[in-house]
């Protein structure tokens, strides 16, 4: 790496100057989107279905799409953005193009949202990746993610998951494959099984 290039990823690190999005305007007042990012972003707003953690634009508890669908093994989905436009690009940026400085935007908002709806749980959990994955890749996107948001709610987080086989990449599936390809994909780590008796959880 080049000497420049050096000193602007230290400036960077330490005073963020540009958007995490875009990587080309000013944040917005210290944070780490810039107005126009925010803008663009599909933020979630409004009445949220327990079940999906979408808009419920409805009259029931939970949203009219998941009246259709099986009971959900949860009891509160809250979810920041609809999986669409820039914020699809954002995650596909963290989790195939080594864009891990999104991560930091991404556990902010999730925790902003989190405190805003004042949702109760006793740790958060990172989806574990399969270990070949991570050998790749170099670094867990759900863990960077639940650290940031343990560091910003003061919600522990526990690693409780284990990966037990290697499923095609989630982002380029669709909602009916991405189930099936998870189904069976973890089990829960041998020594914490206990957790589970006593504790509300949030998976991340
Ligand atoms: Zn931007
Ligand atoms: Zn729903």
């Amino acid at each position: 790496m080049k000497e420049h290039a050096l000193i602007k990823k230290a400036v960077d690190i330490f005073f963020p100057a540009i958007c995490y999005a875009c990587r080309e305007n000013p944040p917005e007042n210290s944070r780490t989107l810039c107005a126009s990012c925010r803008e663009k972003l599909p933020f979630i707003e409004g009445n949220l279905c327990p079940a999906c953690g979408g808009v419920n634009d409805g009259i029931f508890l939970i949203c009219p799409k998941c009246l259709k669908e099986e009971p959900r093994p949860w009891k509160n989905a809250c979810a920041v953005m609809n999986y669409d436009g820039k914020a699809m690009e954002l995650i596909k940026n963290l989790k195939y193009n080594k864009a891990s400085f999104l991560a930091r935007l991404l556990g902010e908002m999730a925790a902003e949202k989190w405190m805003k709806n004042k949702i109760h749980a006793d740790c958060v959990v990172p989806i574990p990746l399969h270990w070949t994955r991570m050998l790749k890749r170099g670094y867990n996107q759900s863990e960077l993610v639940a650290s940031v948001f343990s560091k910003i709610t003061g919600i522990p987080m526990l690693k409780l998951l284990k990966r037990s086989k290697m499923t095609p990449k989630q982002a380029f599936l669709s909602r009916e494959q991405r189930k099936k390809n998870l189904s069976a994909a973890f089990n829960i780590a041998k020594k914490k099984i206990y957790y589970f008796k006593i504790r509300r959880y949030i998976a991340s």
